[in-house]
């Protein structure tokens, strides 16, 4: 036994240099991201189930790294978190959304919301209230066109910081969904009590529905008697799209209508998939 677990530490062990190698090169070089304009904003559309008209989008970060290419969130957004900057990442991109809705209200291009993702550490931020009306200020956007993505495990960090928060997010004007519901834990409690504007369904429901959909017809039924928009995500099938569109789901996202894509390619869309 001993042996094995001697073995068992040796590989381990040399895994863990080799990750902790390119953790360690992405952490310091995440400091500079920002100036050197390596983080890029893709979105992904949010589609009207009854009018199958793009409603909104949702912002998902991409890193292009010189060296490695192009990083997904899963690998770069816990080390932001690890070292805080994601503070500062996360205030980049509620600008960066804000400043390309002005972008569209000044040419004239018809609008859709933007939703953000926001991560536990941005709800400890001191000045993130003040900060975001300053740049609701400078852009004169409407903040309804906003939408604040939470996941339970940013409540169970500090449950009485974030509600606080959230309602003054909300008071702002933003609209505020819950993501990823049902992976965790006391969803319903949440969902009476917290400022919600929105749920959306985890794909991983989603992805279960030609198994069993009672689940998903069920977590439909109870957002629209608290009165909550409801989002399907991960939506690839249109068995699946069916099957939503029958339950009432309010919005569908998934790759069946689009993958996380540029700004250009969104407003193609838009203009394509909206057009009467
Ligand atoms: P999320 O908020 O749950 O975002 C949905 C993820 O599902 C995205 O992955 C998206 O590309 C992917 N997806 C969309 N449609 C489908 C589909 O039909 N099938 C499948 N299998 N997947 C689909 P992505 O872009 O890699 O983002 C991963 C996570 O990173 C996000 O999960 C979110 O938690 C986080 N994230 C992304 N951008 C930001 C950001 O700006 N700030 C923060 N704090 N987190 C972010
Ligand atoms: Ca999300
Ligand atoms: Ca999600
Ligand atoms: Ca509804």
């Amino acid at each position: 036994a001993k042996k094995k677990g001697k073995n068992k530490y040796t590989v381990y062990h040399s895994g863990m240099n080799m990750q902790s190698y390119r953790s360690f090169m992405l952490q310091n070089d995440l400091r500079k991201a920002i100036e050197r304009q390596e983080l890029e904003i893709l979105f992904q559309p949010r589609v009207d189930t009854k009018t199958g008209k793009i409603v909104s989008a949702e912002s998902l970060l991409r890193w292009n790294h010189p060296k490695w290419g192009m990083l997904f969130p899963n690998e770069f957004i816990p080390l932001a978190e690890e070292t805080g900057i994601i503070v500062e990442i996360g205030e980049w991109v509620i600008r960066q959304v804000c400043e390309q809705l002005r972008n569209w209200m000044n040419i004239g291009k018809p609008l859709i919301g933007i939703s953000i993702n926001f991560s536990v550490q941005q709800f400890f931020q001191k000045n993130l209230i003040q900060n975001i009306k300053q740049i609701l200020i400078e852009t004169k956007v409407p903040p309804e066109l906003i939408e604040v993505e939470v996941t339970e495990s940013t409540f169970l960090k500090n449950e009485e910081n974030s509600l606080l928060v959230l309602r003054e997010l909300r008071s702002i004007g933003f609209q505020i969904s819950l993501d990823d519901f049902g992976t965790g834990y006391s969803s319903l409690s949440y969902l009476r009590h917290f400022p919600f504007t929105a749920l959306k369904i985890d794909k991983s429901f989603i992805q279960e529905m030609n198994v069993d959909p009672s689940l998903v017809s069920t977590i439909i039924k109870l957002g629209n008697s608290l009165k909550l928009s409801v989002v399907a995500e991960g939506v690839e099938t249109a068995e699946q799209f069916k099957l939503l569109k029958n339950y009432n789901c309010d919005e569908v996202q998934g790759y069946l209508f689009s993958p996380p894509i540029n700004l250009n390619e969104l407003e193609a869309l838009i203009a394509t998939m909206n057009n009467d």
